[in-house]
């Protein structure tokens, strides 16, 4: 049966690899004694039973996440009736919704029925999820945010990074670190924990005289951050010559409550409209003092408020229309803003969000100086041309820098 009730799973709990946050959500369940596993990264293999089982006009992320569940569940060793199997949804016009009912049909036809699958929804900003609810979701936040400064971390510094490599192996030495603070000490020391990171990255050789253009990435969530379904996007971004800012995993849970603080609005729930209110003010403040050791270290730290990437899209599109793709454009908006020389926005083959934000692209980059933008969509055949279409785009990208630069000297 699948469930929304977000009650405490009381068997074992397999979670698809998305990202890296992933693991934070495995080690602040483990914290909170919620017995879980992080399922492998998707491989070929996976992807293709995935696209045996589903009927083909699914999204990509439908395709891989089905693929990893079932092979799971496939396993000799997996008993269905001690396992749950972890995909979120959301309400909506997105097929994200519908994922876990047709992976539920899935098991069903194939013997599999007895397995409960486990939805935490966005529908509600992902409330009340486990059995103290309020401390899980405050633990995941404190390591989502963690992770996402990490990562920003590692785009800033690795491509300027002087010994081939050395980045990546901080990257996980910092991962691991900020893992086992949630898992083992349940977020206690997380702040030192982010002093060490900052030591960390200090104390990397980098030559920054020459400086990259900065590329905007934004698009599906999903796409934007599996490395596997992206075909490792960023690094050949920074193998073609630029640097990549991600629109982060934060940004998304700001998003959730700005949407449900907004619907309960509309509809007079005012106690949510409180509760998302405070919650998301306290989520600020996390921010904010988990940035803090780290903050000197980065270009852009601080998240843009979602209420002002909704004001960005205004004059194109109303925000109430909802969807990734008011998140993508008000972020690309935010991006040109502060300056950066590109805008990729990824998307899966036939994502309604993605073909709305690729459809508006020329009518925000009039009023954004023409920035370059390169639209990437992902099927699951593995090839989109990406390398001599990146080559491209890197150069215009860098004529717009350049050109940027003459400018403000002629000014100035
Ligand atoms: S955002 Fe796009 S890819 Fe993701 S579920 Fe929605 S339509 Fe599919």
């Amino acid at each position: 049966m699948t469930t929304n009730k977000q009650t405490k799973p009381q068997k074992m709990l397999y979670i698809p690899y998305m990202c890296d946050h992933v693991y934070i959500l495995g080690a602040a369940l483990a914290a909170h004694n919620i017995p879980n596993e992080i399922l492998p990264t998707t491989t070929d293999d996976t992807r293709s039973v995935g696209l045996d089982l589903c009927k083909g006009r699914e999204c990509s992320p439908c395709l891989t996440t089905t693929g990893d569940l079932i092979c799971h569940a496939r396993r000799p060793d997996f008993d269905p009736a001690q396992s749950i199997l972890m995909m979120p949804t959301a309400m909506g016009s997105c097929r994200f919704g519908q994922y876990h009912v047709l992976q539920q049909s899935i098991l069903e036809q194939h013997g599999l029925g007895e397995v409960e699958l486990f939805s935490p929804t966005a529908a509600n900003s992902y409330q009340g999820f486990g059995e103290r609810p309020t401390q899980l979701r405050q633990l995941i936040w404190q390591g989502s945010v963690a992770v996402d400064l990490l990562q920003k971390l590692l785009h800033e510094y690795r491509p300027y990074e002087m010994n081939a490599g050395q980045t990546d192996q901080i990257y996980q030495q910092c991962l691991d670190r900020v893992v086992d603070s949630i898992k083992a000490q349940g977020g206690k020391h997380l702040i030192e924990t982010m002093q060490w990171i900052a030591e960390q990255f200090e104390s990397l050789s980098v030559d920054r005289s020459t400086r990259r253009p900065i590329i905007g990435l934004v698009g599906e969530i999903y796409l934007r951050f599996n490395t596997y379904s992206n075909q490792n996007i960023i690094r050949k971004v920074e193998a073609a010559g630029g640097e990549v800012m991600i629109a982060s995993m934060m940004e998304w849970f700001y998003y959730t409550n700005w949407n449900f603080k907004s619907k309960s609005r509309t509809t007079g729930a005012y106690k949510d409209f409180v509760v998302t209110f405070l919650t998301d003010i306290y989520q600020r403040h996390v921010e904010h003092t988990i940035l803090k050791p780290v903050e000197h270290l980065l270009t852009s730290p601080h998240e843009s408020p979602v209420g002002q990437l909704m004001d960005n899209i205004r004059p194109y599109y109303h925000p109430d229309l909802s969807s990734e793709a008011v998140l993508s454009m008000g972020k690309a908006i935010d991006f040109a803003q502060h300056g950066l020389n590109g805008i990729i926005n990824i998307m899966p083959f036939s994502c309604m969000p993605g073909i709305i934000t690729a459809g508006m692209a020329s009518r925000l980059r009039e009023d954004l100086g023409q920035i370059p933008w390169l639209d990437i969509i992902y099927d699951t055949q593995g090839a989109t041309n990406i390398n001599t279409r990146l080559e491209a785009f890197i150069y215009q990208a860098l004529q717009f820098q350049r050109q940027k630069s003459r400018h403000q000297h002629s000014v100035a």
